[in-house]
């Protein structure tokens, strides 16, 4: 695997590559590296030519300056299992070089409601800042397909539309969510709940589970209110659970004929901010 530090140099080298036909499938990333990650690292090496993945904790998309502050990073051990699974080229850059001009700079992006619901809502500006180092990092890399995890659900939908708004010739390919064993979604996050807290985090799981298990007998407000219920009761500081229409982000009061669904929730257990959703097909 070559890493490179400067943007111009993995350009110039992915160019080199595209010249000779070679498909490039790109996975961007914060570090702090789990199973979720490299499977899509793993899934892009099956998938293409050359494997792309880029480390950087982007700091245009933190809301909180703690949470940035005290982001995890494992650069060594990343770089070894990165190689493991694949990766043929790391993009490892620092702030100046990805933001020249600095990123404190004005909403540019139409995102329509994604901007102001569920993530949008309790983070505001966090999806300016997604959109922001994506699209930096998409005119870097250029792939022919772009891998994201399913656990950012919102997120995905947002990268679909920043997408179309730059005129990407890419392909999003959406992995599903890795779990520990007992449900817990894989995060670089999950390492900041102490013992105990990682032994109530599975709760988030569980009461999105549960939601699956009930939503063709009860009425959306009742699962979601029980299931912010179950969440308080075990610790939890909800931000939002939400039983929405998978293809919009439409909240839902009754199913209303939908067929795909995703309930989504949000909350702190311990100051650590925890999301996960599941999506309920087939209704
Ligand atoms: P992050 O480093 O948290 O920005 O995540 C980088 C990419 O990995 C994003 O597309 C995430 O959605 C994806 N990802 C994070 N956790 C998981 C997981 N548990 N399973 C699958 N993909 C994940």
């Amino acid at each position: 695997m070559i890493i490179f530090k400067e943007p111009d140099a993995i350009s110039k080298s992915l160019f080199a590559k595209r010249q000779l036909n070679k498909s490039i499938g790109f996975v961007p990333t914060m570090g702090a590296l789990h199973a979720g990650h490299l499977q899509l690292i793993s899934q892009a090496h099956a998938q293409n030519d050359v494997v792309a993945c880029s480390i950087f904790v982007n700091p245009a998309q933190f809301n909180d300056q703690a949470d940035f502050e005290k982001y995890p990073s494992t650069i060594e051990r990343d770089i070894r299992h990165l190689e493991e699974a694949g990766c043929d080229v790391l993009l490892l850059p620092d702030v100046k070089s990805i933001y020249p001009n600095g990123f404190h700079q004005p909403q540019v992006y139409d995102l329509g409601a994604l901007e102001t619901r569920l993530e949008g809502h309790y983070r505001p500006g966090h999806f300016q800042g997604v959109c922001r180092v994506v699209h930096r990092l998409m005119n870097i890399v250029n792939p022919d397909k772009l891998y994201l995890g399913q656990k950012d659900f919102q997120q995905c939908m947002v990268i679909q539309r920043l997408l179309k708004i730059i005129g990407s010739r890419a392909t999003i390919v959406i992995s599903p969510t890795l779990r520990e064993p007992d449900g817990l979604a894989m995060s670089s996050r999950n390492v900041r709940l102490s013992q105990e807290g990682r032994k109530k985090a599975p709760a988030i799981f569980q009461i999105l589970d549960e939601i699956r298990k009930n939503i063709r007998d009860y009425p959306p407000a009742m699962l979601k209110a029980e299931a912010v219920t179950k969440l308080s009761a075990v610790g939890f500081k909800v931000d939002y659970v939400e039983i929405a229409a998978a293809e919009t982000l439409d909240a839902l009061d009754t199913l209303n004929g939908a067929k795909t669904v995703v309930a989504l929730a949000a909350a702190y257990l311990e100051e650590v901010r925890l999301i996960d959703n599941i999506i309920i097909r087939d209704l």
